[in-house]
């Protein structure tokens, strides 16, 4: 089975893939940035809620969508939800991070690499100017959901499982949709009366308490970066 070999990606990082179709649905993007930032430092979550716009409050998740929303109008930013394999069961980011044209680094990881690059100018003054930390912070938030959804690291030949027809009970649908949305409604449906609060809720008490003893792998870098897309292992 291939595309399973594909969920080979994670990302440990800071703070905490396929063309055609967006990332996670919305809930999947809410769920993984409320997350990411109920588990700010102080000074991150500051700066977190000066960068919002003014329409999102202090919610991160309620605006972890926009890149999705942005990519028509930013064409140079499609290619930076997802990454491309030849057909193999592993990553290689010298060999994998490119665009259609070639283009090194255009791809999600680049793209973390990139926007969390750009963050970490805030309050320093050399690049503000240069860089709208806003739209910066929008597309990592976005990336980091995107990453680990494991059809956006996949093959190039099945465009990340948006050719491949399964049936989802009743439904037909493309092996993409049912990662970026189809699993997690229909978890909110049954285990949570579709209420997203309440998953949100669920998971945070994994993460503090089954999962605790995972945390610390997670959040080391082998390479000793900032921003860390790595092999799951
Ligand atoms: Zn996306």
């Amino acid at each position: 089975m291939g595309y399973w070999c594909t969920n080979l990606l994670t990302i440990v990082s800071i703070l905490l893939l396929f063309p055609v179709i967006n990332g996670w649905g919305i809930d999947g993007h809410l769920t993984v940035c409320r997350i990411a930032q109920s588990r700010l430092s102080k000074a991150a979550a500051d700066a977190v809620k000066q960068l919002l716009p003014e329409y999102a409050g202090n919610d991160l998740g309620s605006v972890c969508s926009w890149a999705d929303k942005v990519r028509f109008r930013y064409q140079w930013s499609a290619p930076l939800h997802f990454i491309n394999t030849p057909d193999v069961c592993n990553y290689k980011y010298t060999r994998d991070c490119e665009d259609d044209n070639g283009e090194k680094g255009k791809c999600v990881a680049g793209a973390i690499n990139n926007y969390t690059t750009q963050l970490l100018t805030y309050n320093s003054g050399s690049s503000q100017a240069d860089n709208n930390l806003t739209e910066a912070l929008l597309f990592l938030s976005h990336f980091m959901g995107d990453i680990h959804q494991p059809l956006h690291v996949g093959f190039a030949s099945d465009k990340g499982g948006n050719t491949i027809d399964v049936h989802w009970y009743r439904r037909k649908e493309v092996l993409h949709h049912i990662w970026d949305a189809d699993i997690i409604e229909t978890a909110e449906e049954r285990l949570y009366n579709s209420n997203v609060d309440d998953l949100i809720d669920a998971v945070q008490k994994n993460i503090t308490n089954d999962w605790a003893d995972l945390i610390p792998r997670w959040e080391t870098c082998s390479l000793n970066k900032t921003a860390c897309p790595d092999m799951y292992v």
